[in-house]
C-alpha cells in the first residue's frame, strides 16, 4: 500500500508515506522476510481508489513486480483491482487479464498477452488502443511522478495535459471509426469513459455545455453498469455525479 505502481517495486522506493518501523523500503523488506520466510504473501493494489477512472498507467510494472515476488518467497498474491460491481476504471479489463496470465506464469511474454487481448477485445482498432495506453505511460513517466493506490487528479499529474488529452481523444474517435462491429463498438466507448471525465473535471463550474456533458456521462455510467466509482471515500456514480455539479475536482 505503501509502494509506487508506476515503477517496479525493486527499483523504486519512493513512499507514499508509510514505512515499516524499520524505515526499510517495501523491497527491503521483503528481502528481509526471505531470510527468515519461505511462504509469503502478498496484497496488492493497481488502481487508484480514490476515483478508478483516474488514468492509473501500473500494467507494466506487474511483470517485475510478480518475478520480484517469486524471487523472495513469495506463494500467493491477491492483486486488488477496481471492485465496483460494474467493473470501470482505467484500463481495468487488460489489467485483469495480464495479471491472470502473469499469475499462471511469471515470465510469460505480457506483450504477446497484451496484443491478443487487445485484438480480442476491440479487433483492427487494437493498435489504436494501444497507441493510447501508451501515451498515458510516456506522459506518466515524463511528470516525474510517482503512483500511489489512492490519489485525486490535482495531486498526481494533475492529469495528462491538455495536448496528450487531444491526441488521445482524437485516437478514440479513430478507434471507434475502426470498430467492426457494434460489441467492438460499446467496448471502446466504455474505455472512453476515464477521458470524458477528465474533459469534464477540466471544465470550469458554470462553463456552458458543462452540466449536459454531465449529464449524459452519467447516463452512460448507469448504461454500462458502473457503480461503485472509487473507495477512498465509496462513492457510487450517483454521488460522483452530484459533487460533480458543484467542483472541478473529484474529491470530496
Ligand atoms: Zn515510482
Ligand atoms: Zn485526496
Amino acid at each position: 500500500i505503501e509502494c509506487c505502481e508506476l515503477h517496479p517495486i525493486a527499483e523504486c522506493h519512493v513512499s507514499n508515506g508509510g514505512k515499516s518501523p524499520s524505515g526499510n523500503s517495501f523491497a527491503e523488506d521483503l528481502r528481509e522476510w526471505k531470510q527468515v520466510c519461505n511462504r509469503l504473501y502478498i496484497w496488492d493494489y493497481s488502481a487508484n481508489f480514490h476515483m478508478y477512472l483516474y488514468p492509473h498507467p501500473t500494467l507494466q510494472a506487474f511483470q517485475p513486480n510478480m518475478q520480484f515476488f517469486v524471487e523472495n518467497n513469495v506463494k500467493g498474491v491477491f492483486h486488488e483491482g477496481v471492485d465496483g460491481s460494474g467493473g470501470g476504471g482505467y484500463c481495468t479489463e487488460l489489467k485483469a487479464y495480464i495479471m491472470a496470465k502473469l499469475m499462471w506464469n511469471p515470465n510469460c511474454d505480457v506483450a504477446r498477452h497484451e496484443m491478443e487481448f487487445l485484438v480480442a477485445t476491440y479487433g483492427i482498432a487494437a493498435y489504436k488502443m494501444k497507441e493510447i495506453f501508451d501515451e498515458i505511460l510516456a506522459s506518466a513517466y515524463r511528470s516525474g511522478r510517482h503512483f500511489f493506490f489512492a490519489m485525486a487528479a490535482n495531486h498526481t499529474f494533475t492529469a495528462p495535459d491538455d495536448n496528450i488529452l487531444i491526441k488521445c481523444c482524437r485516437l478514440f474517435d479513430e478507434a471507434e471509426r475502426m470498430a467492426e462491429n457494434d460489441d467492438i463498438l460499446k467496448r471502446i466507448k466504455k474505455a472512453r469513459m476515464w477521458i470524458r471525465l477528465m474533459e469534464i473535471c477540466k471544465l470550469p463550474v458554470g462553463e456552458p455545455g458543462r452540466d449536459v456533458k454531465l449529464d449524459i456521462w452519467e447516463q452512460d455510467c448507469v448504461a454500462f453498469g458502473y457503480d461503485v466509482m472509487g473507495c477512498a471515500p465509496q462513492m457510487n456514480v450517483a454521488e460522483l455525479c452530484t459533487f460533480l455539479r458543484e467542483k472541478s475536482d473529484t474529491h470530496p
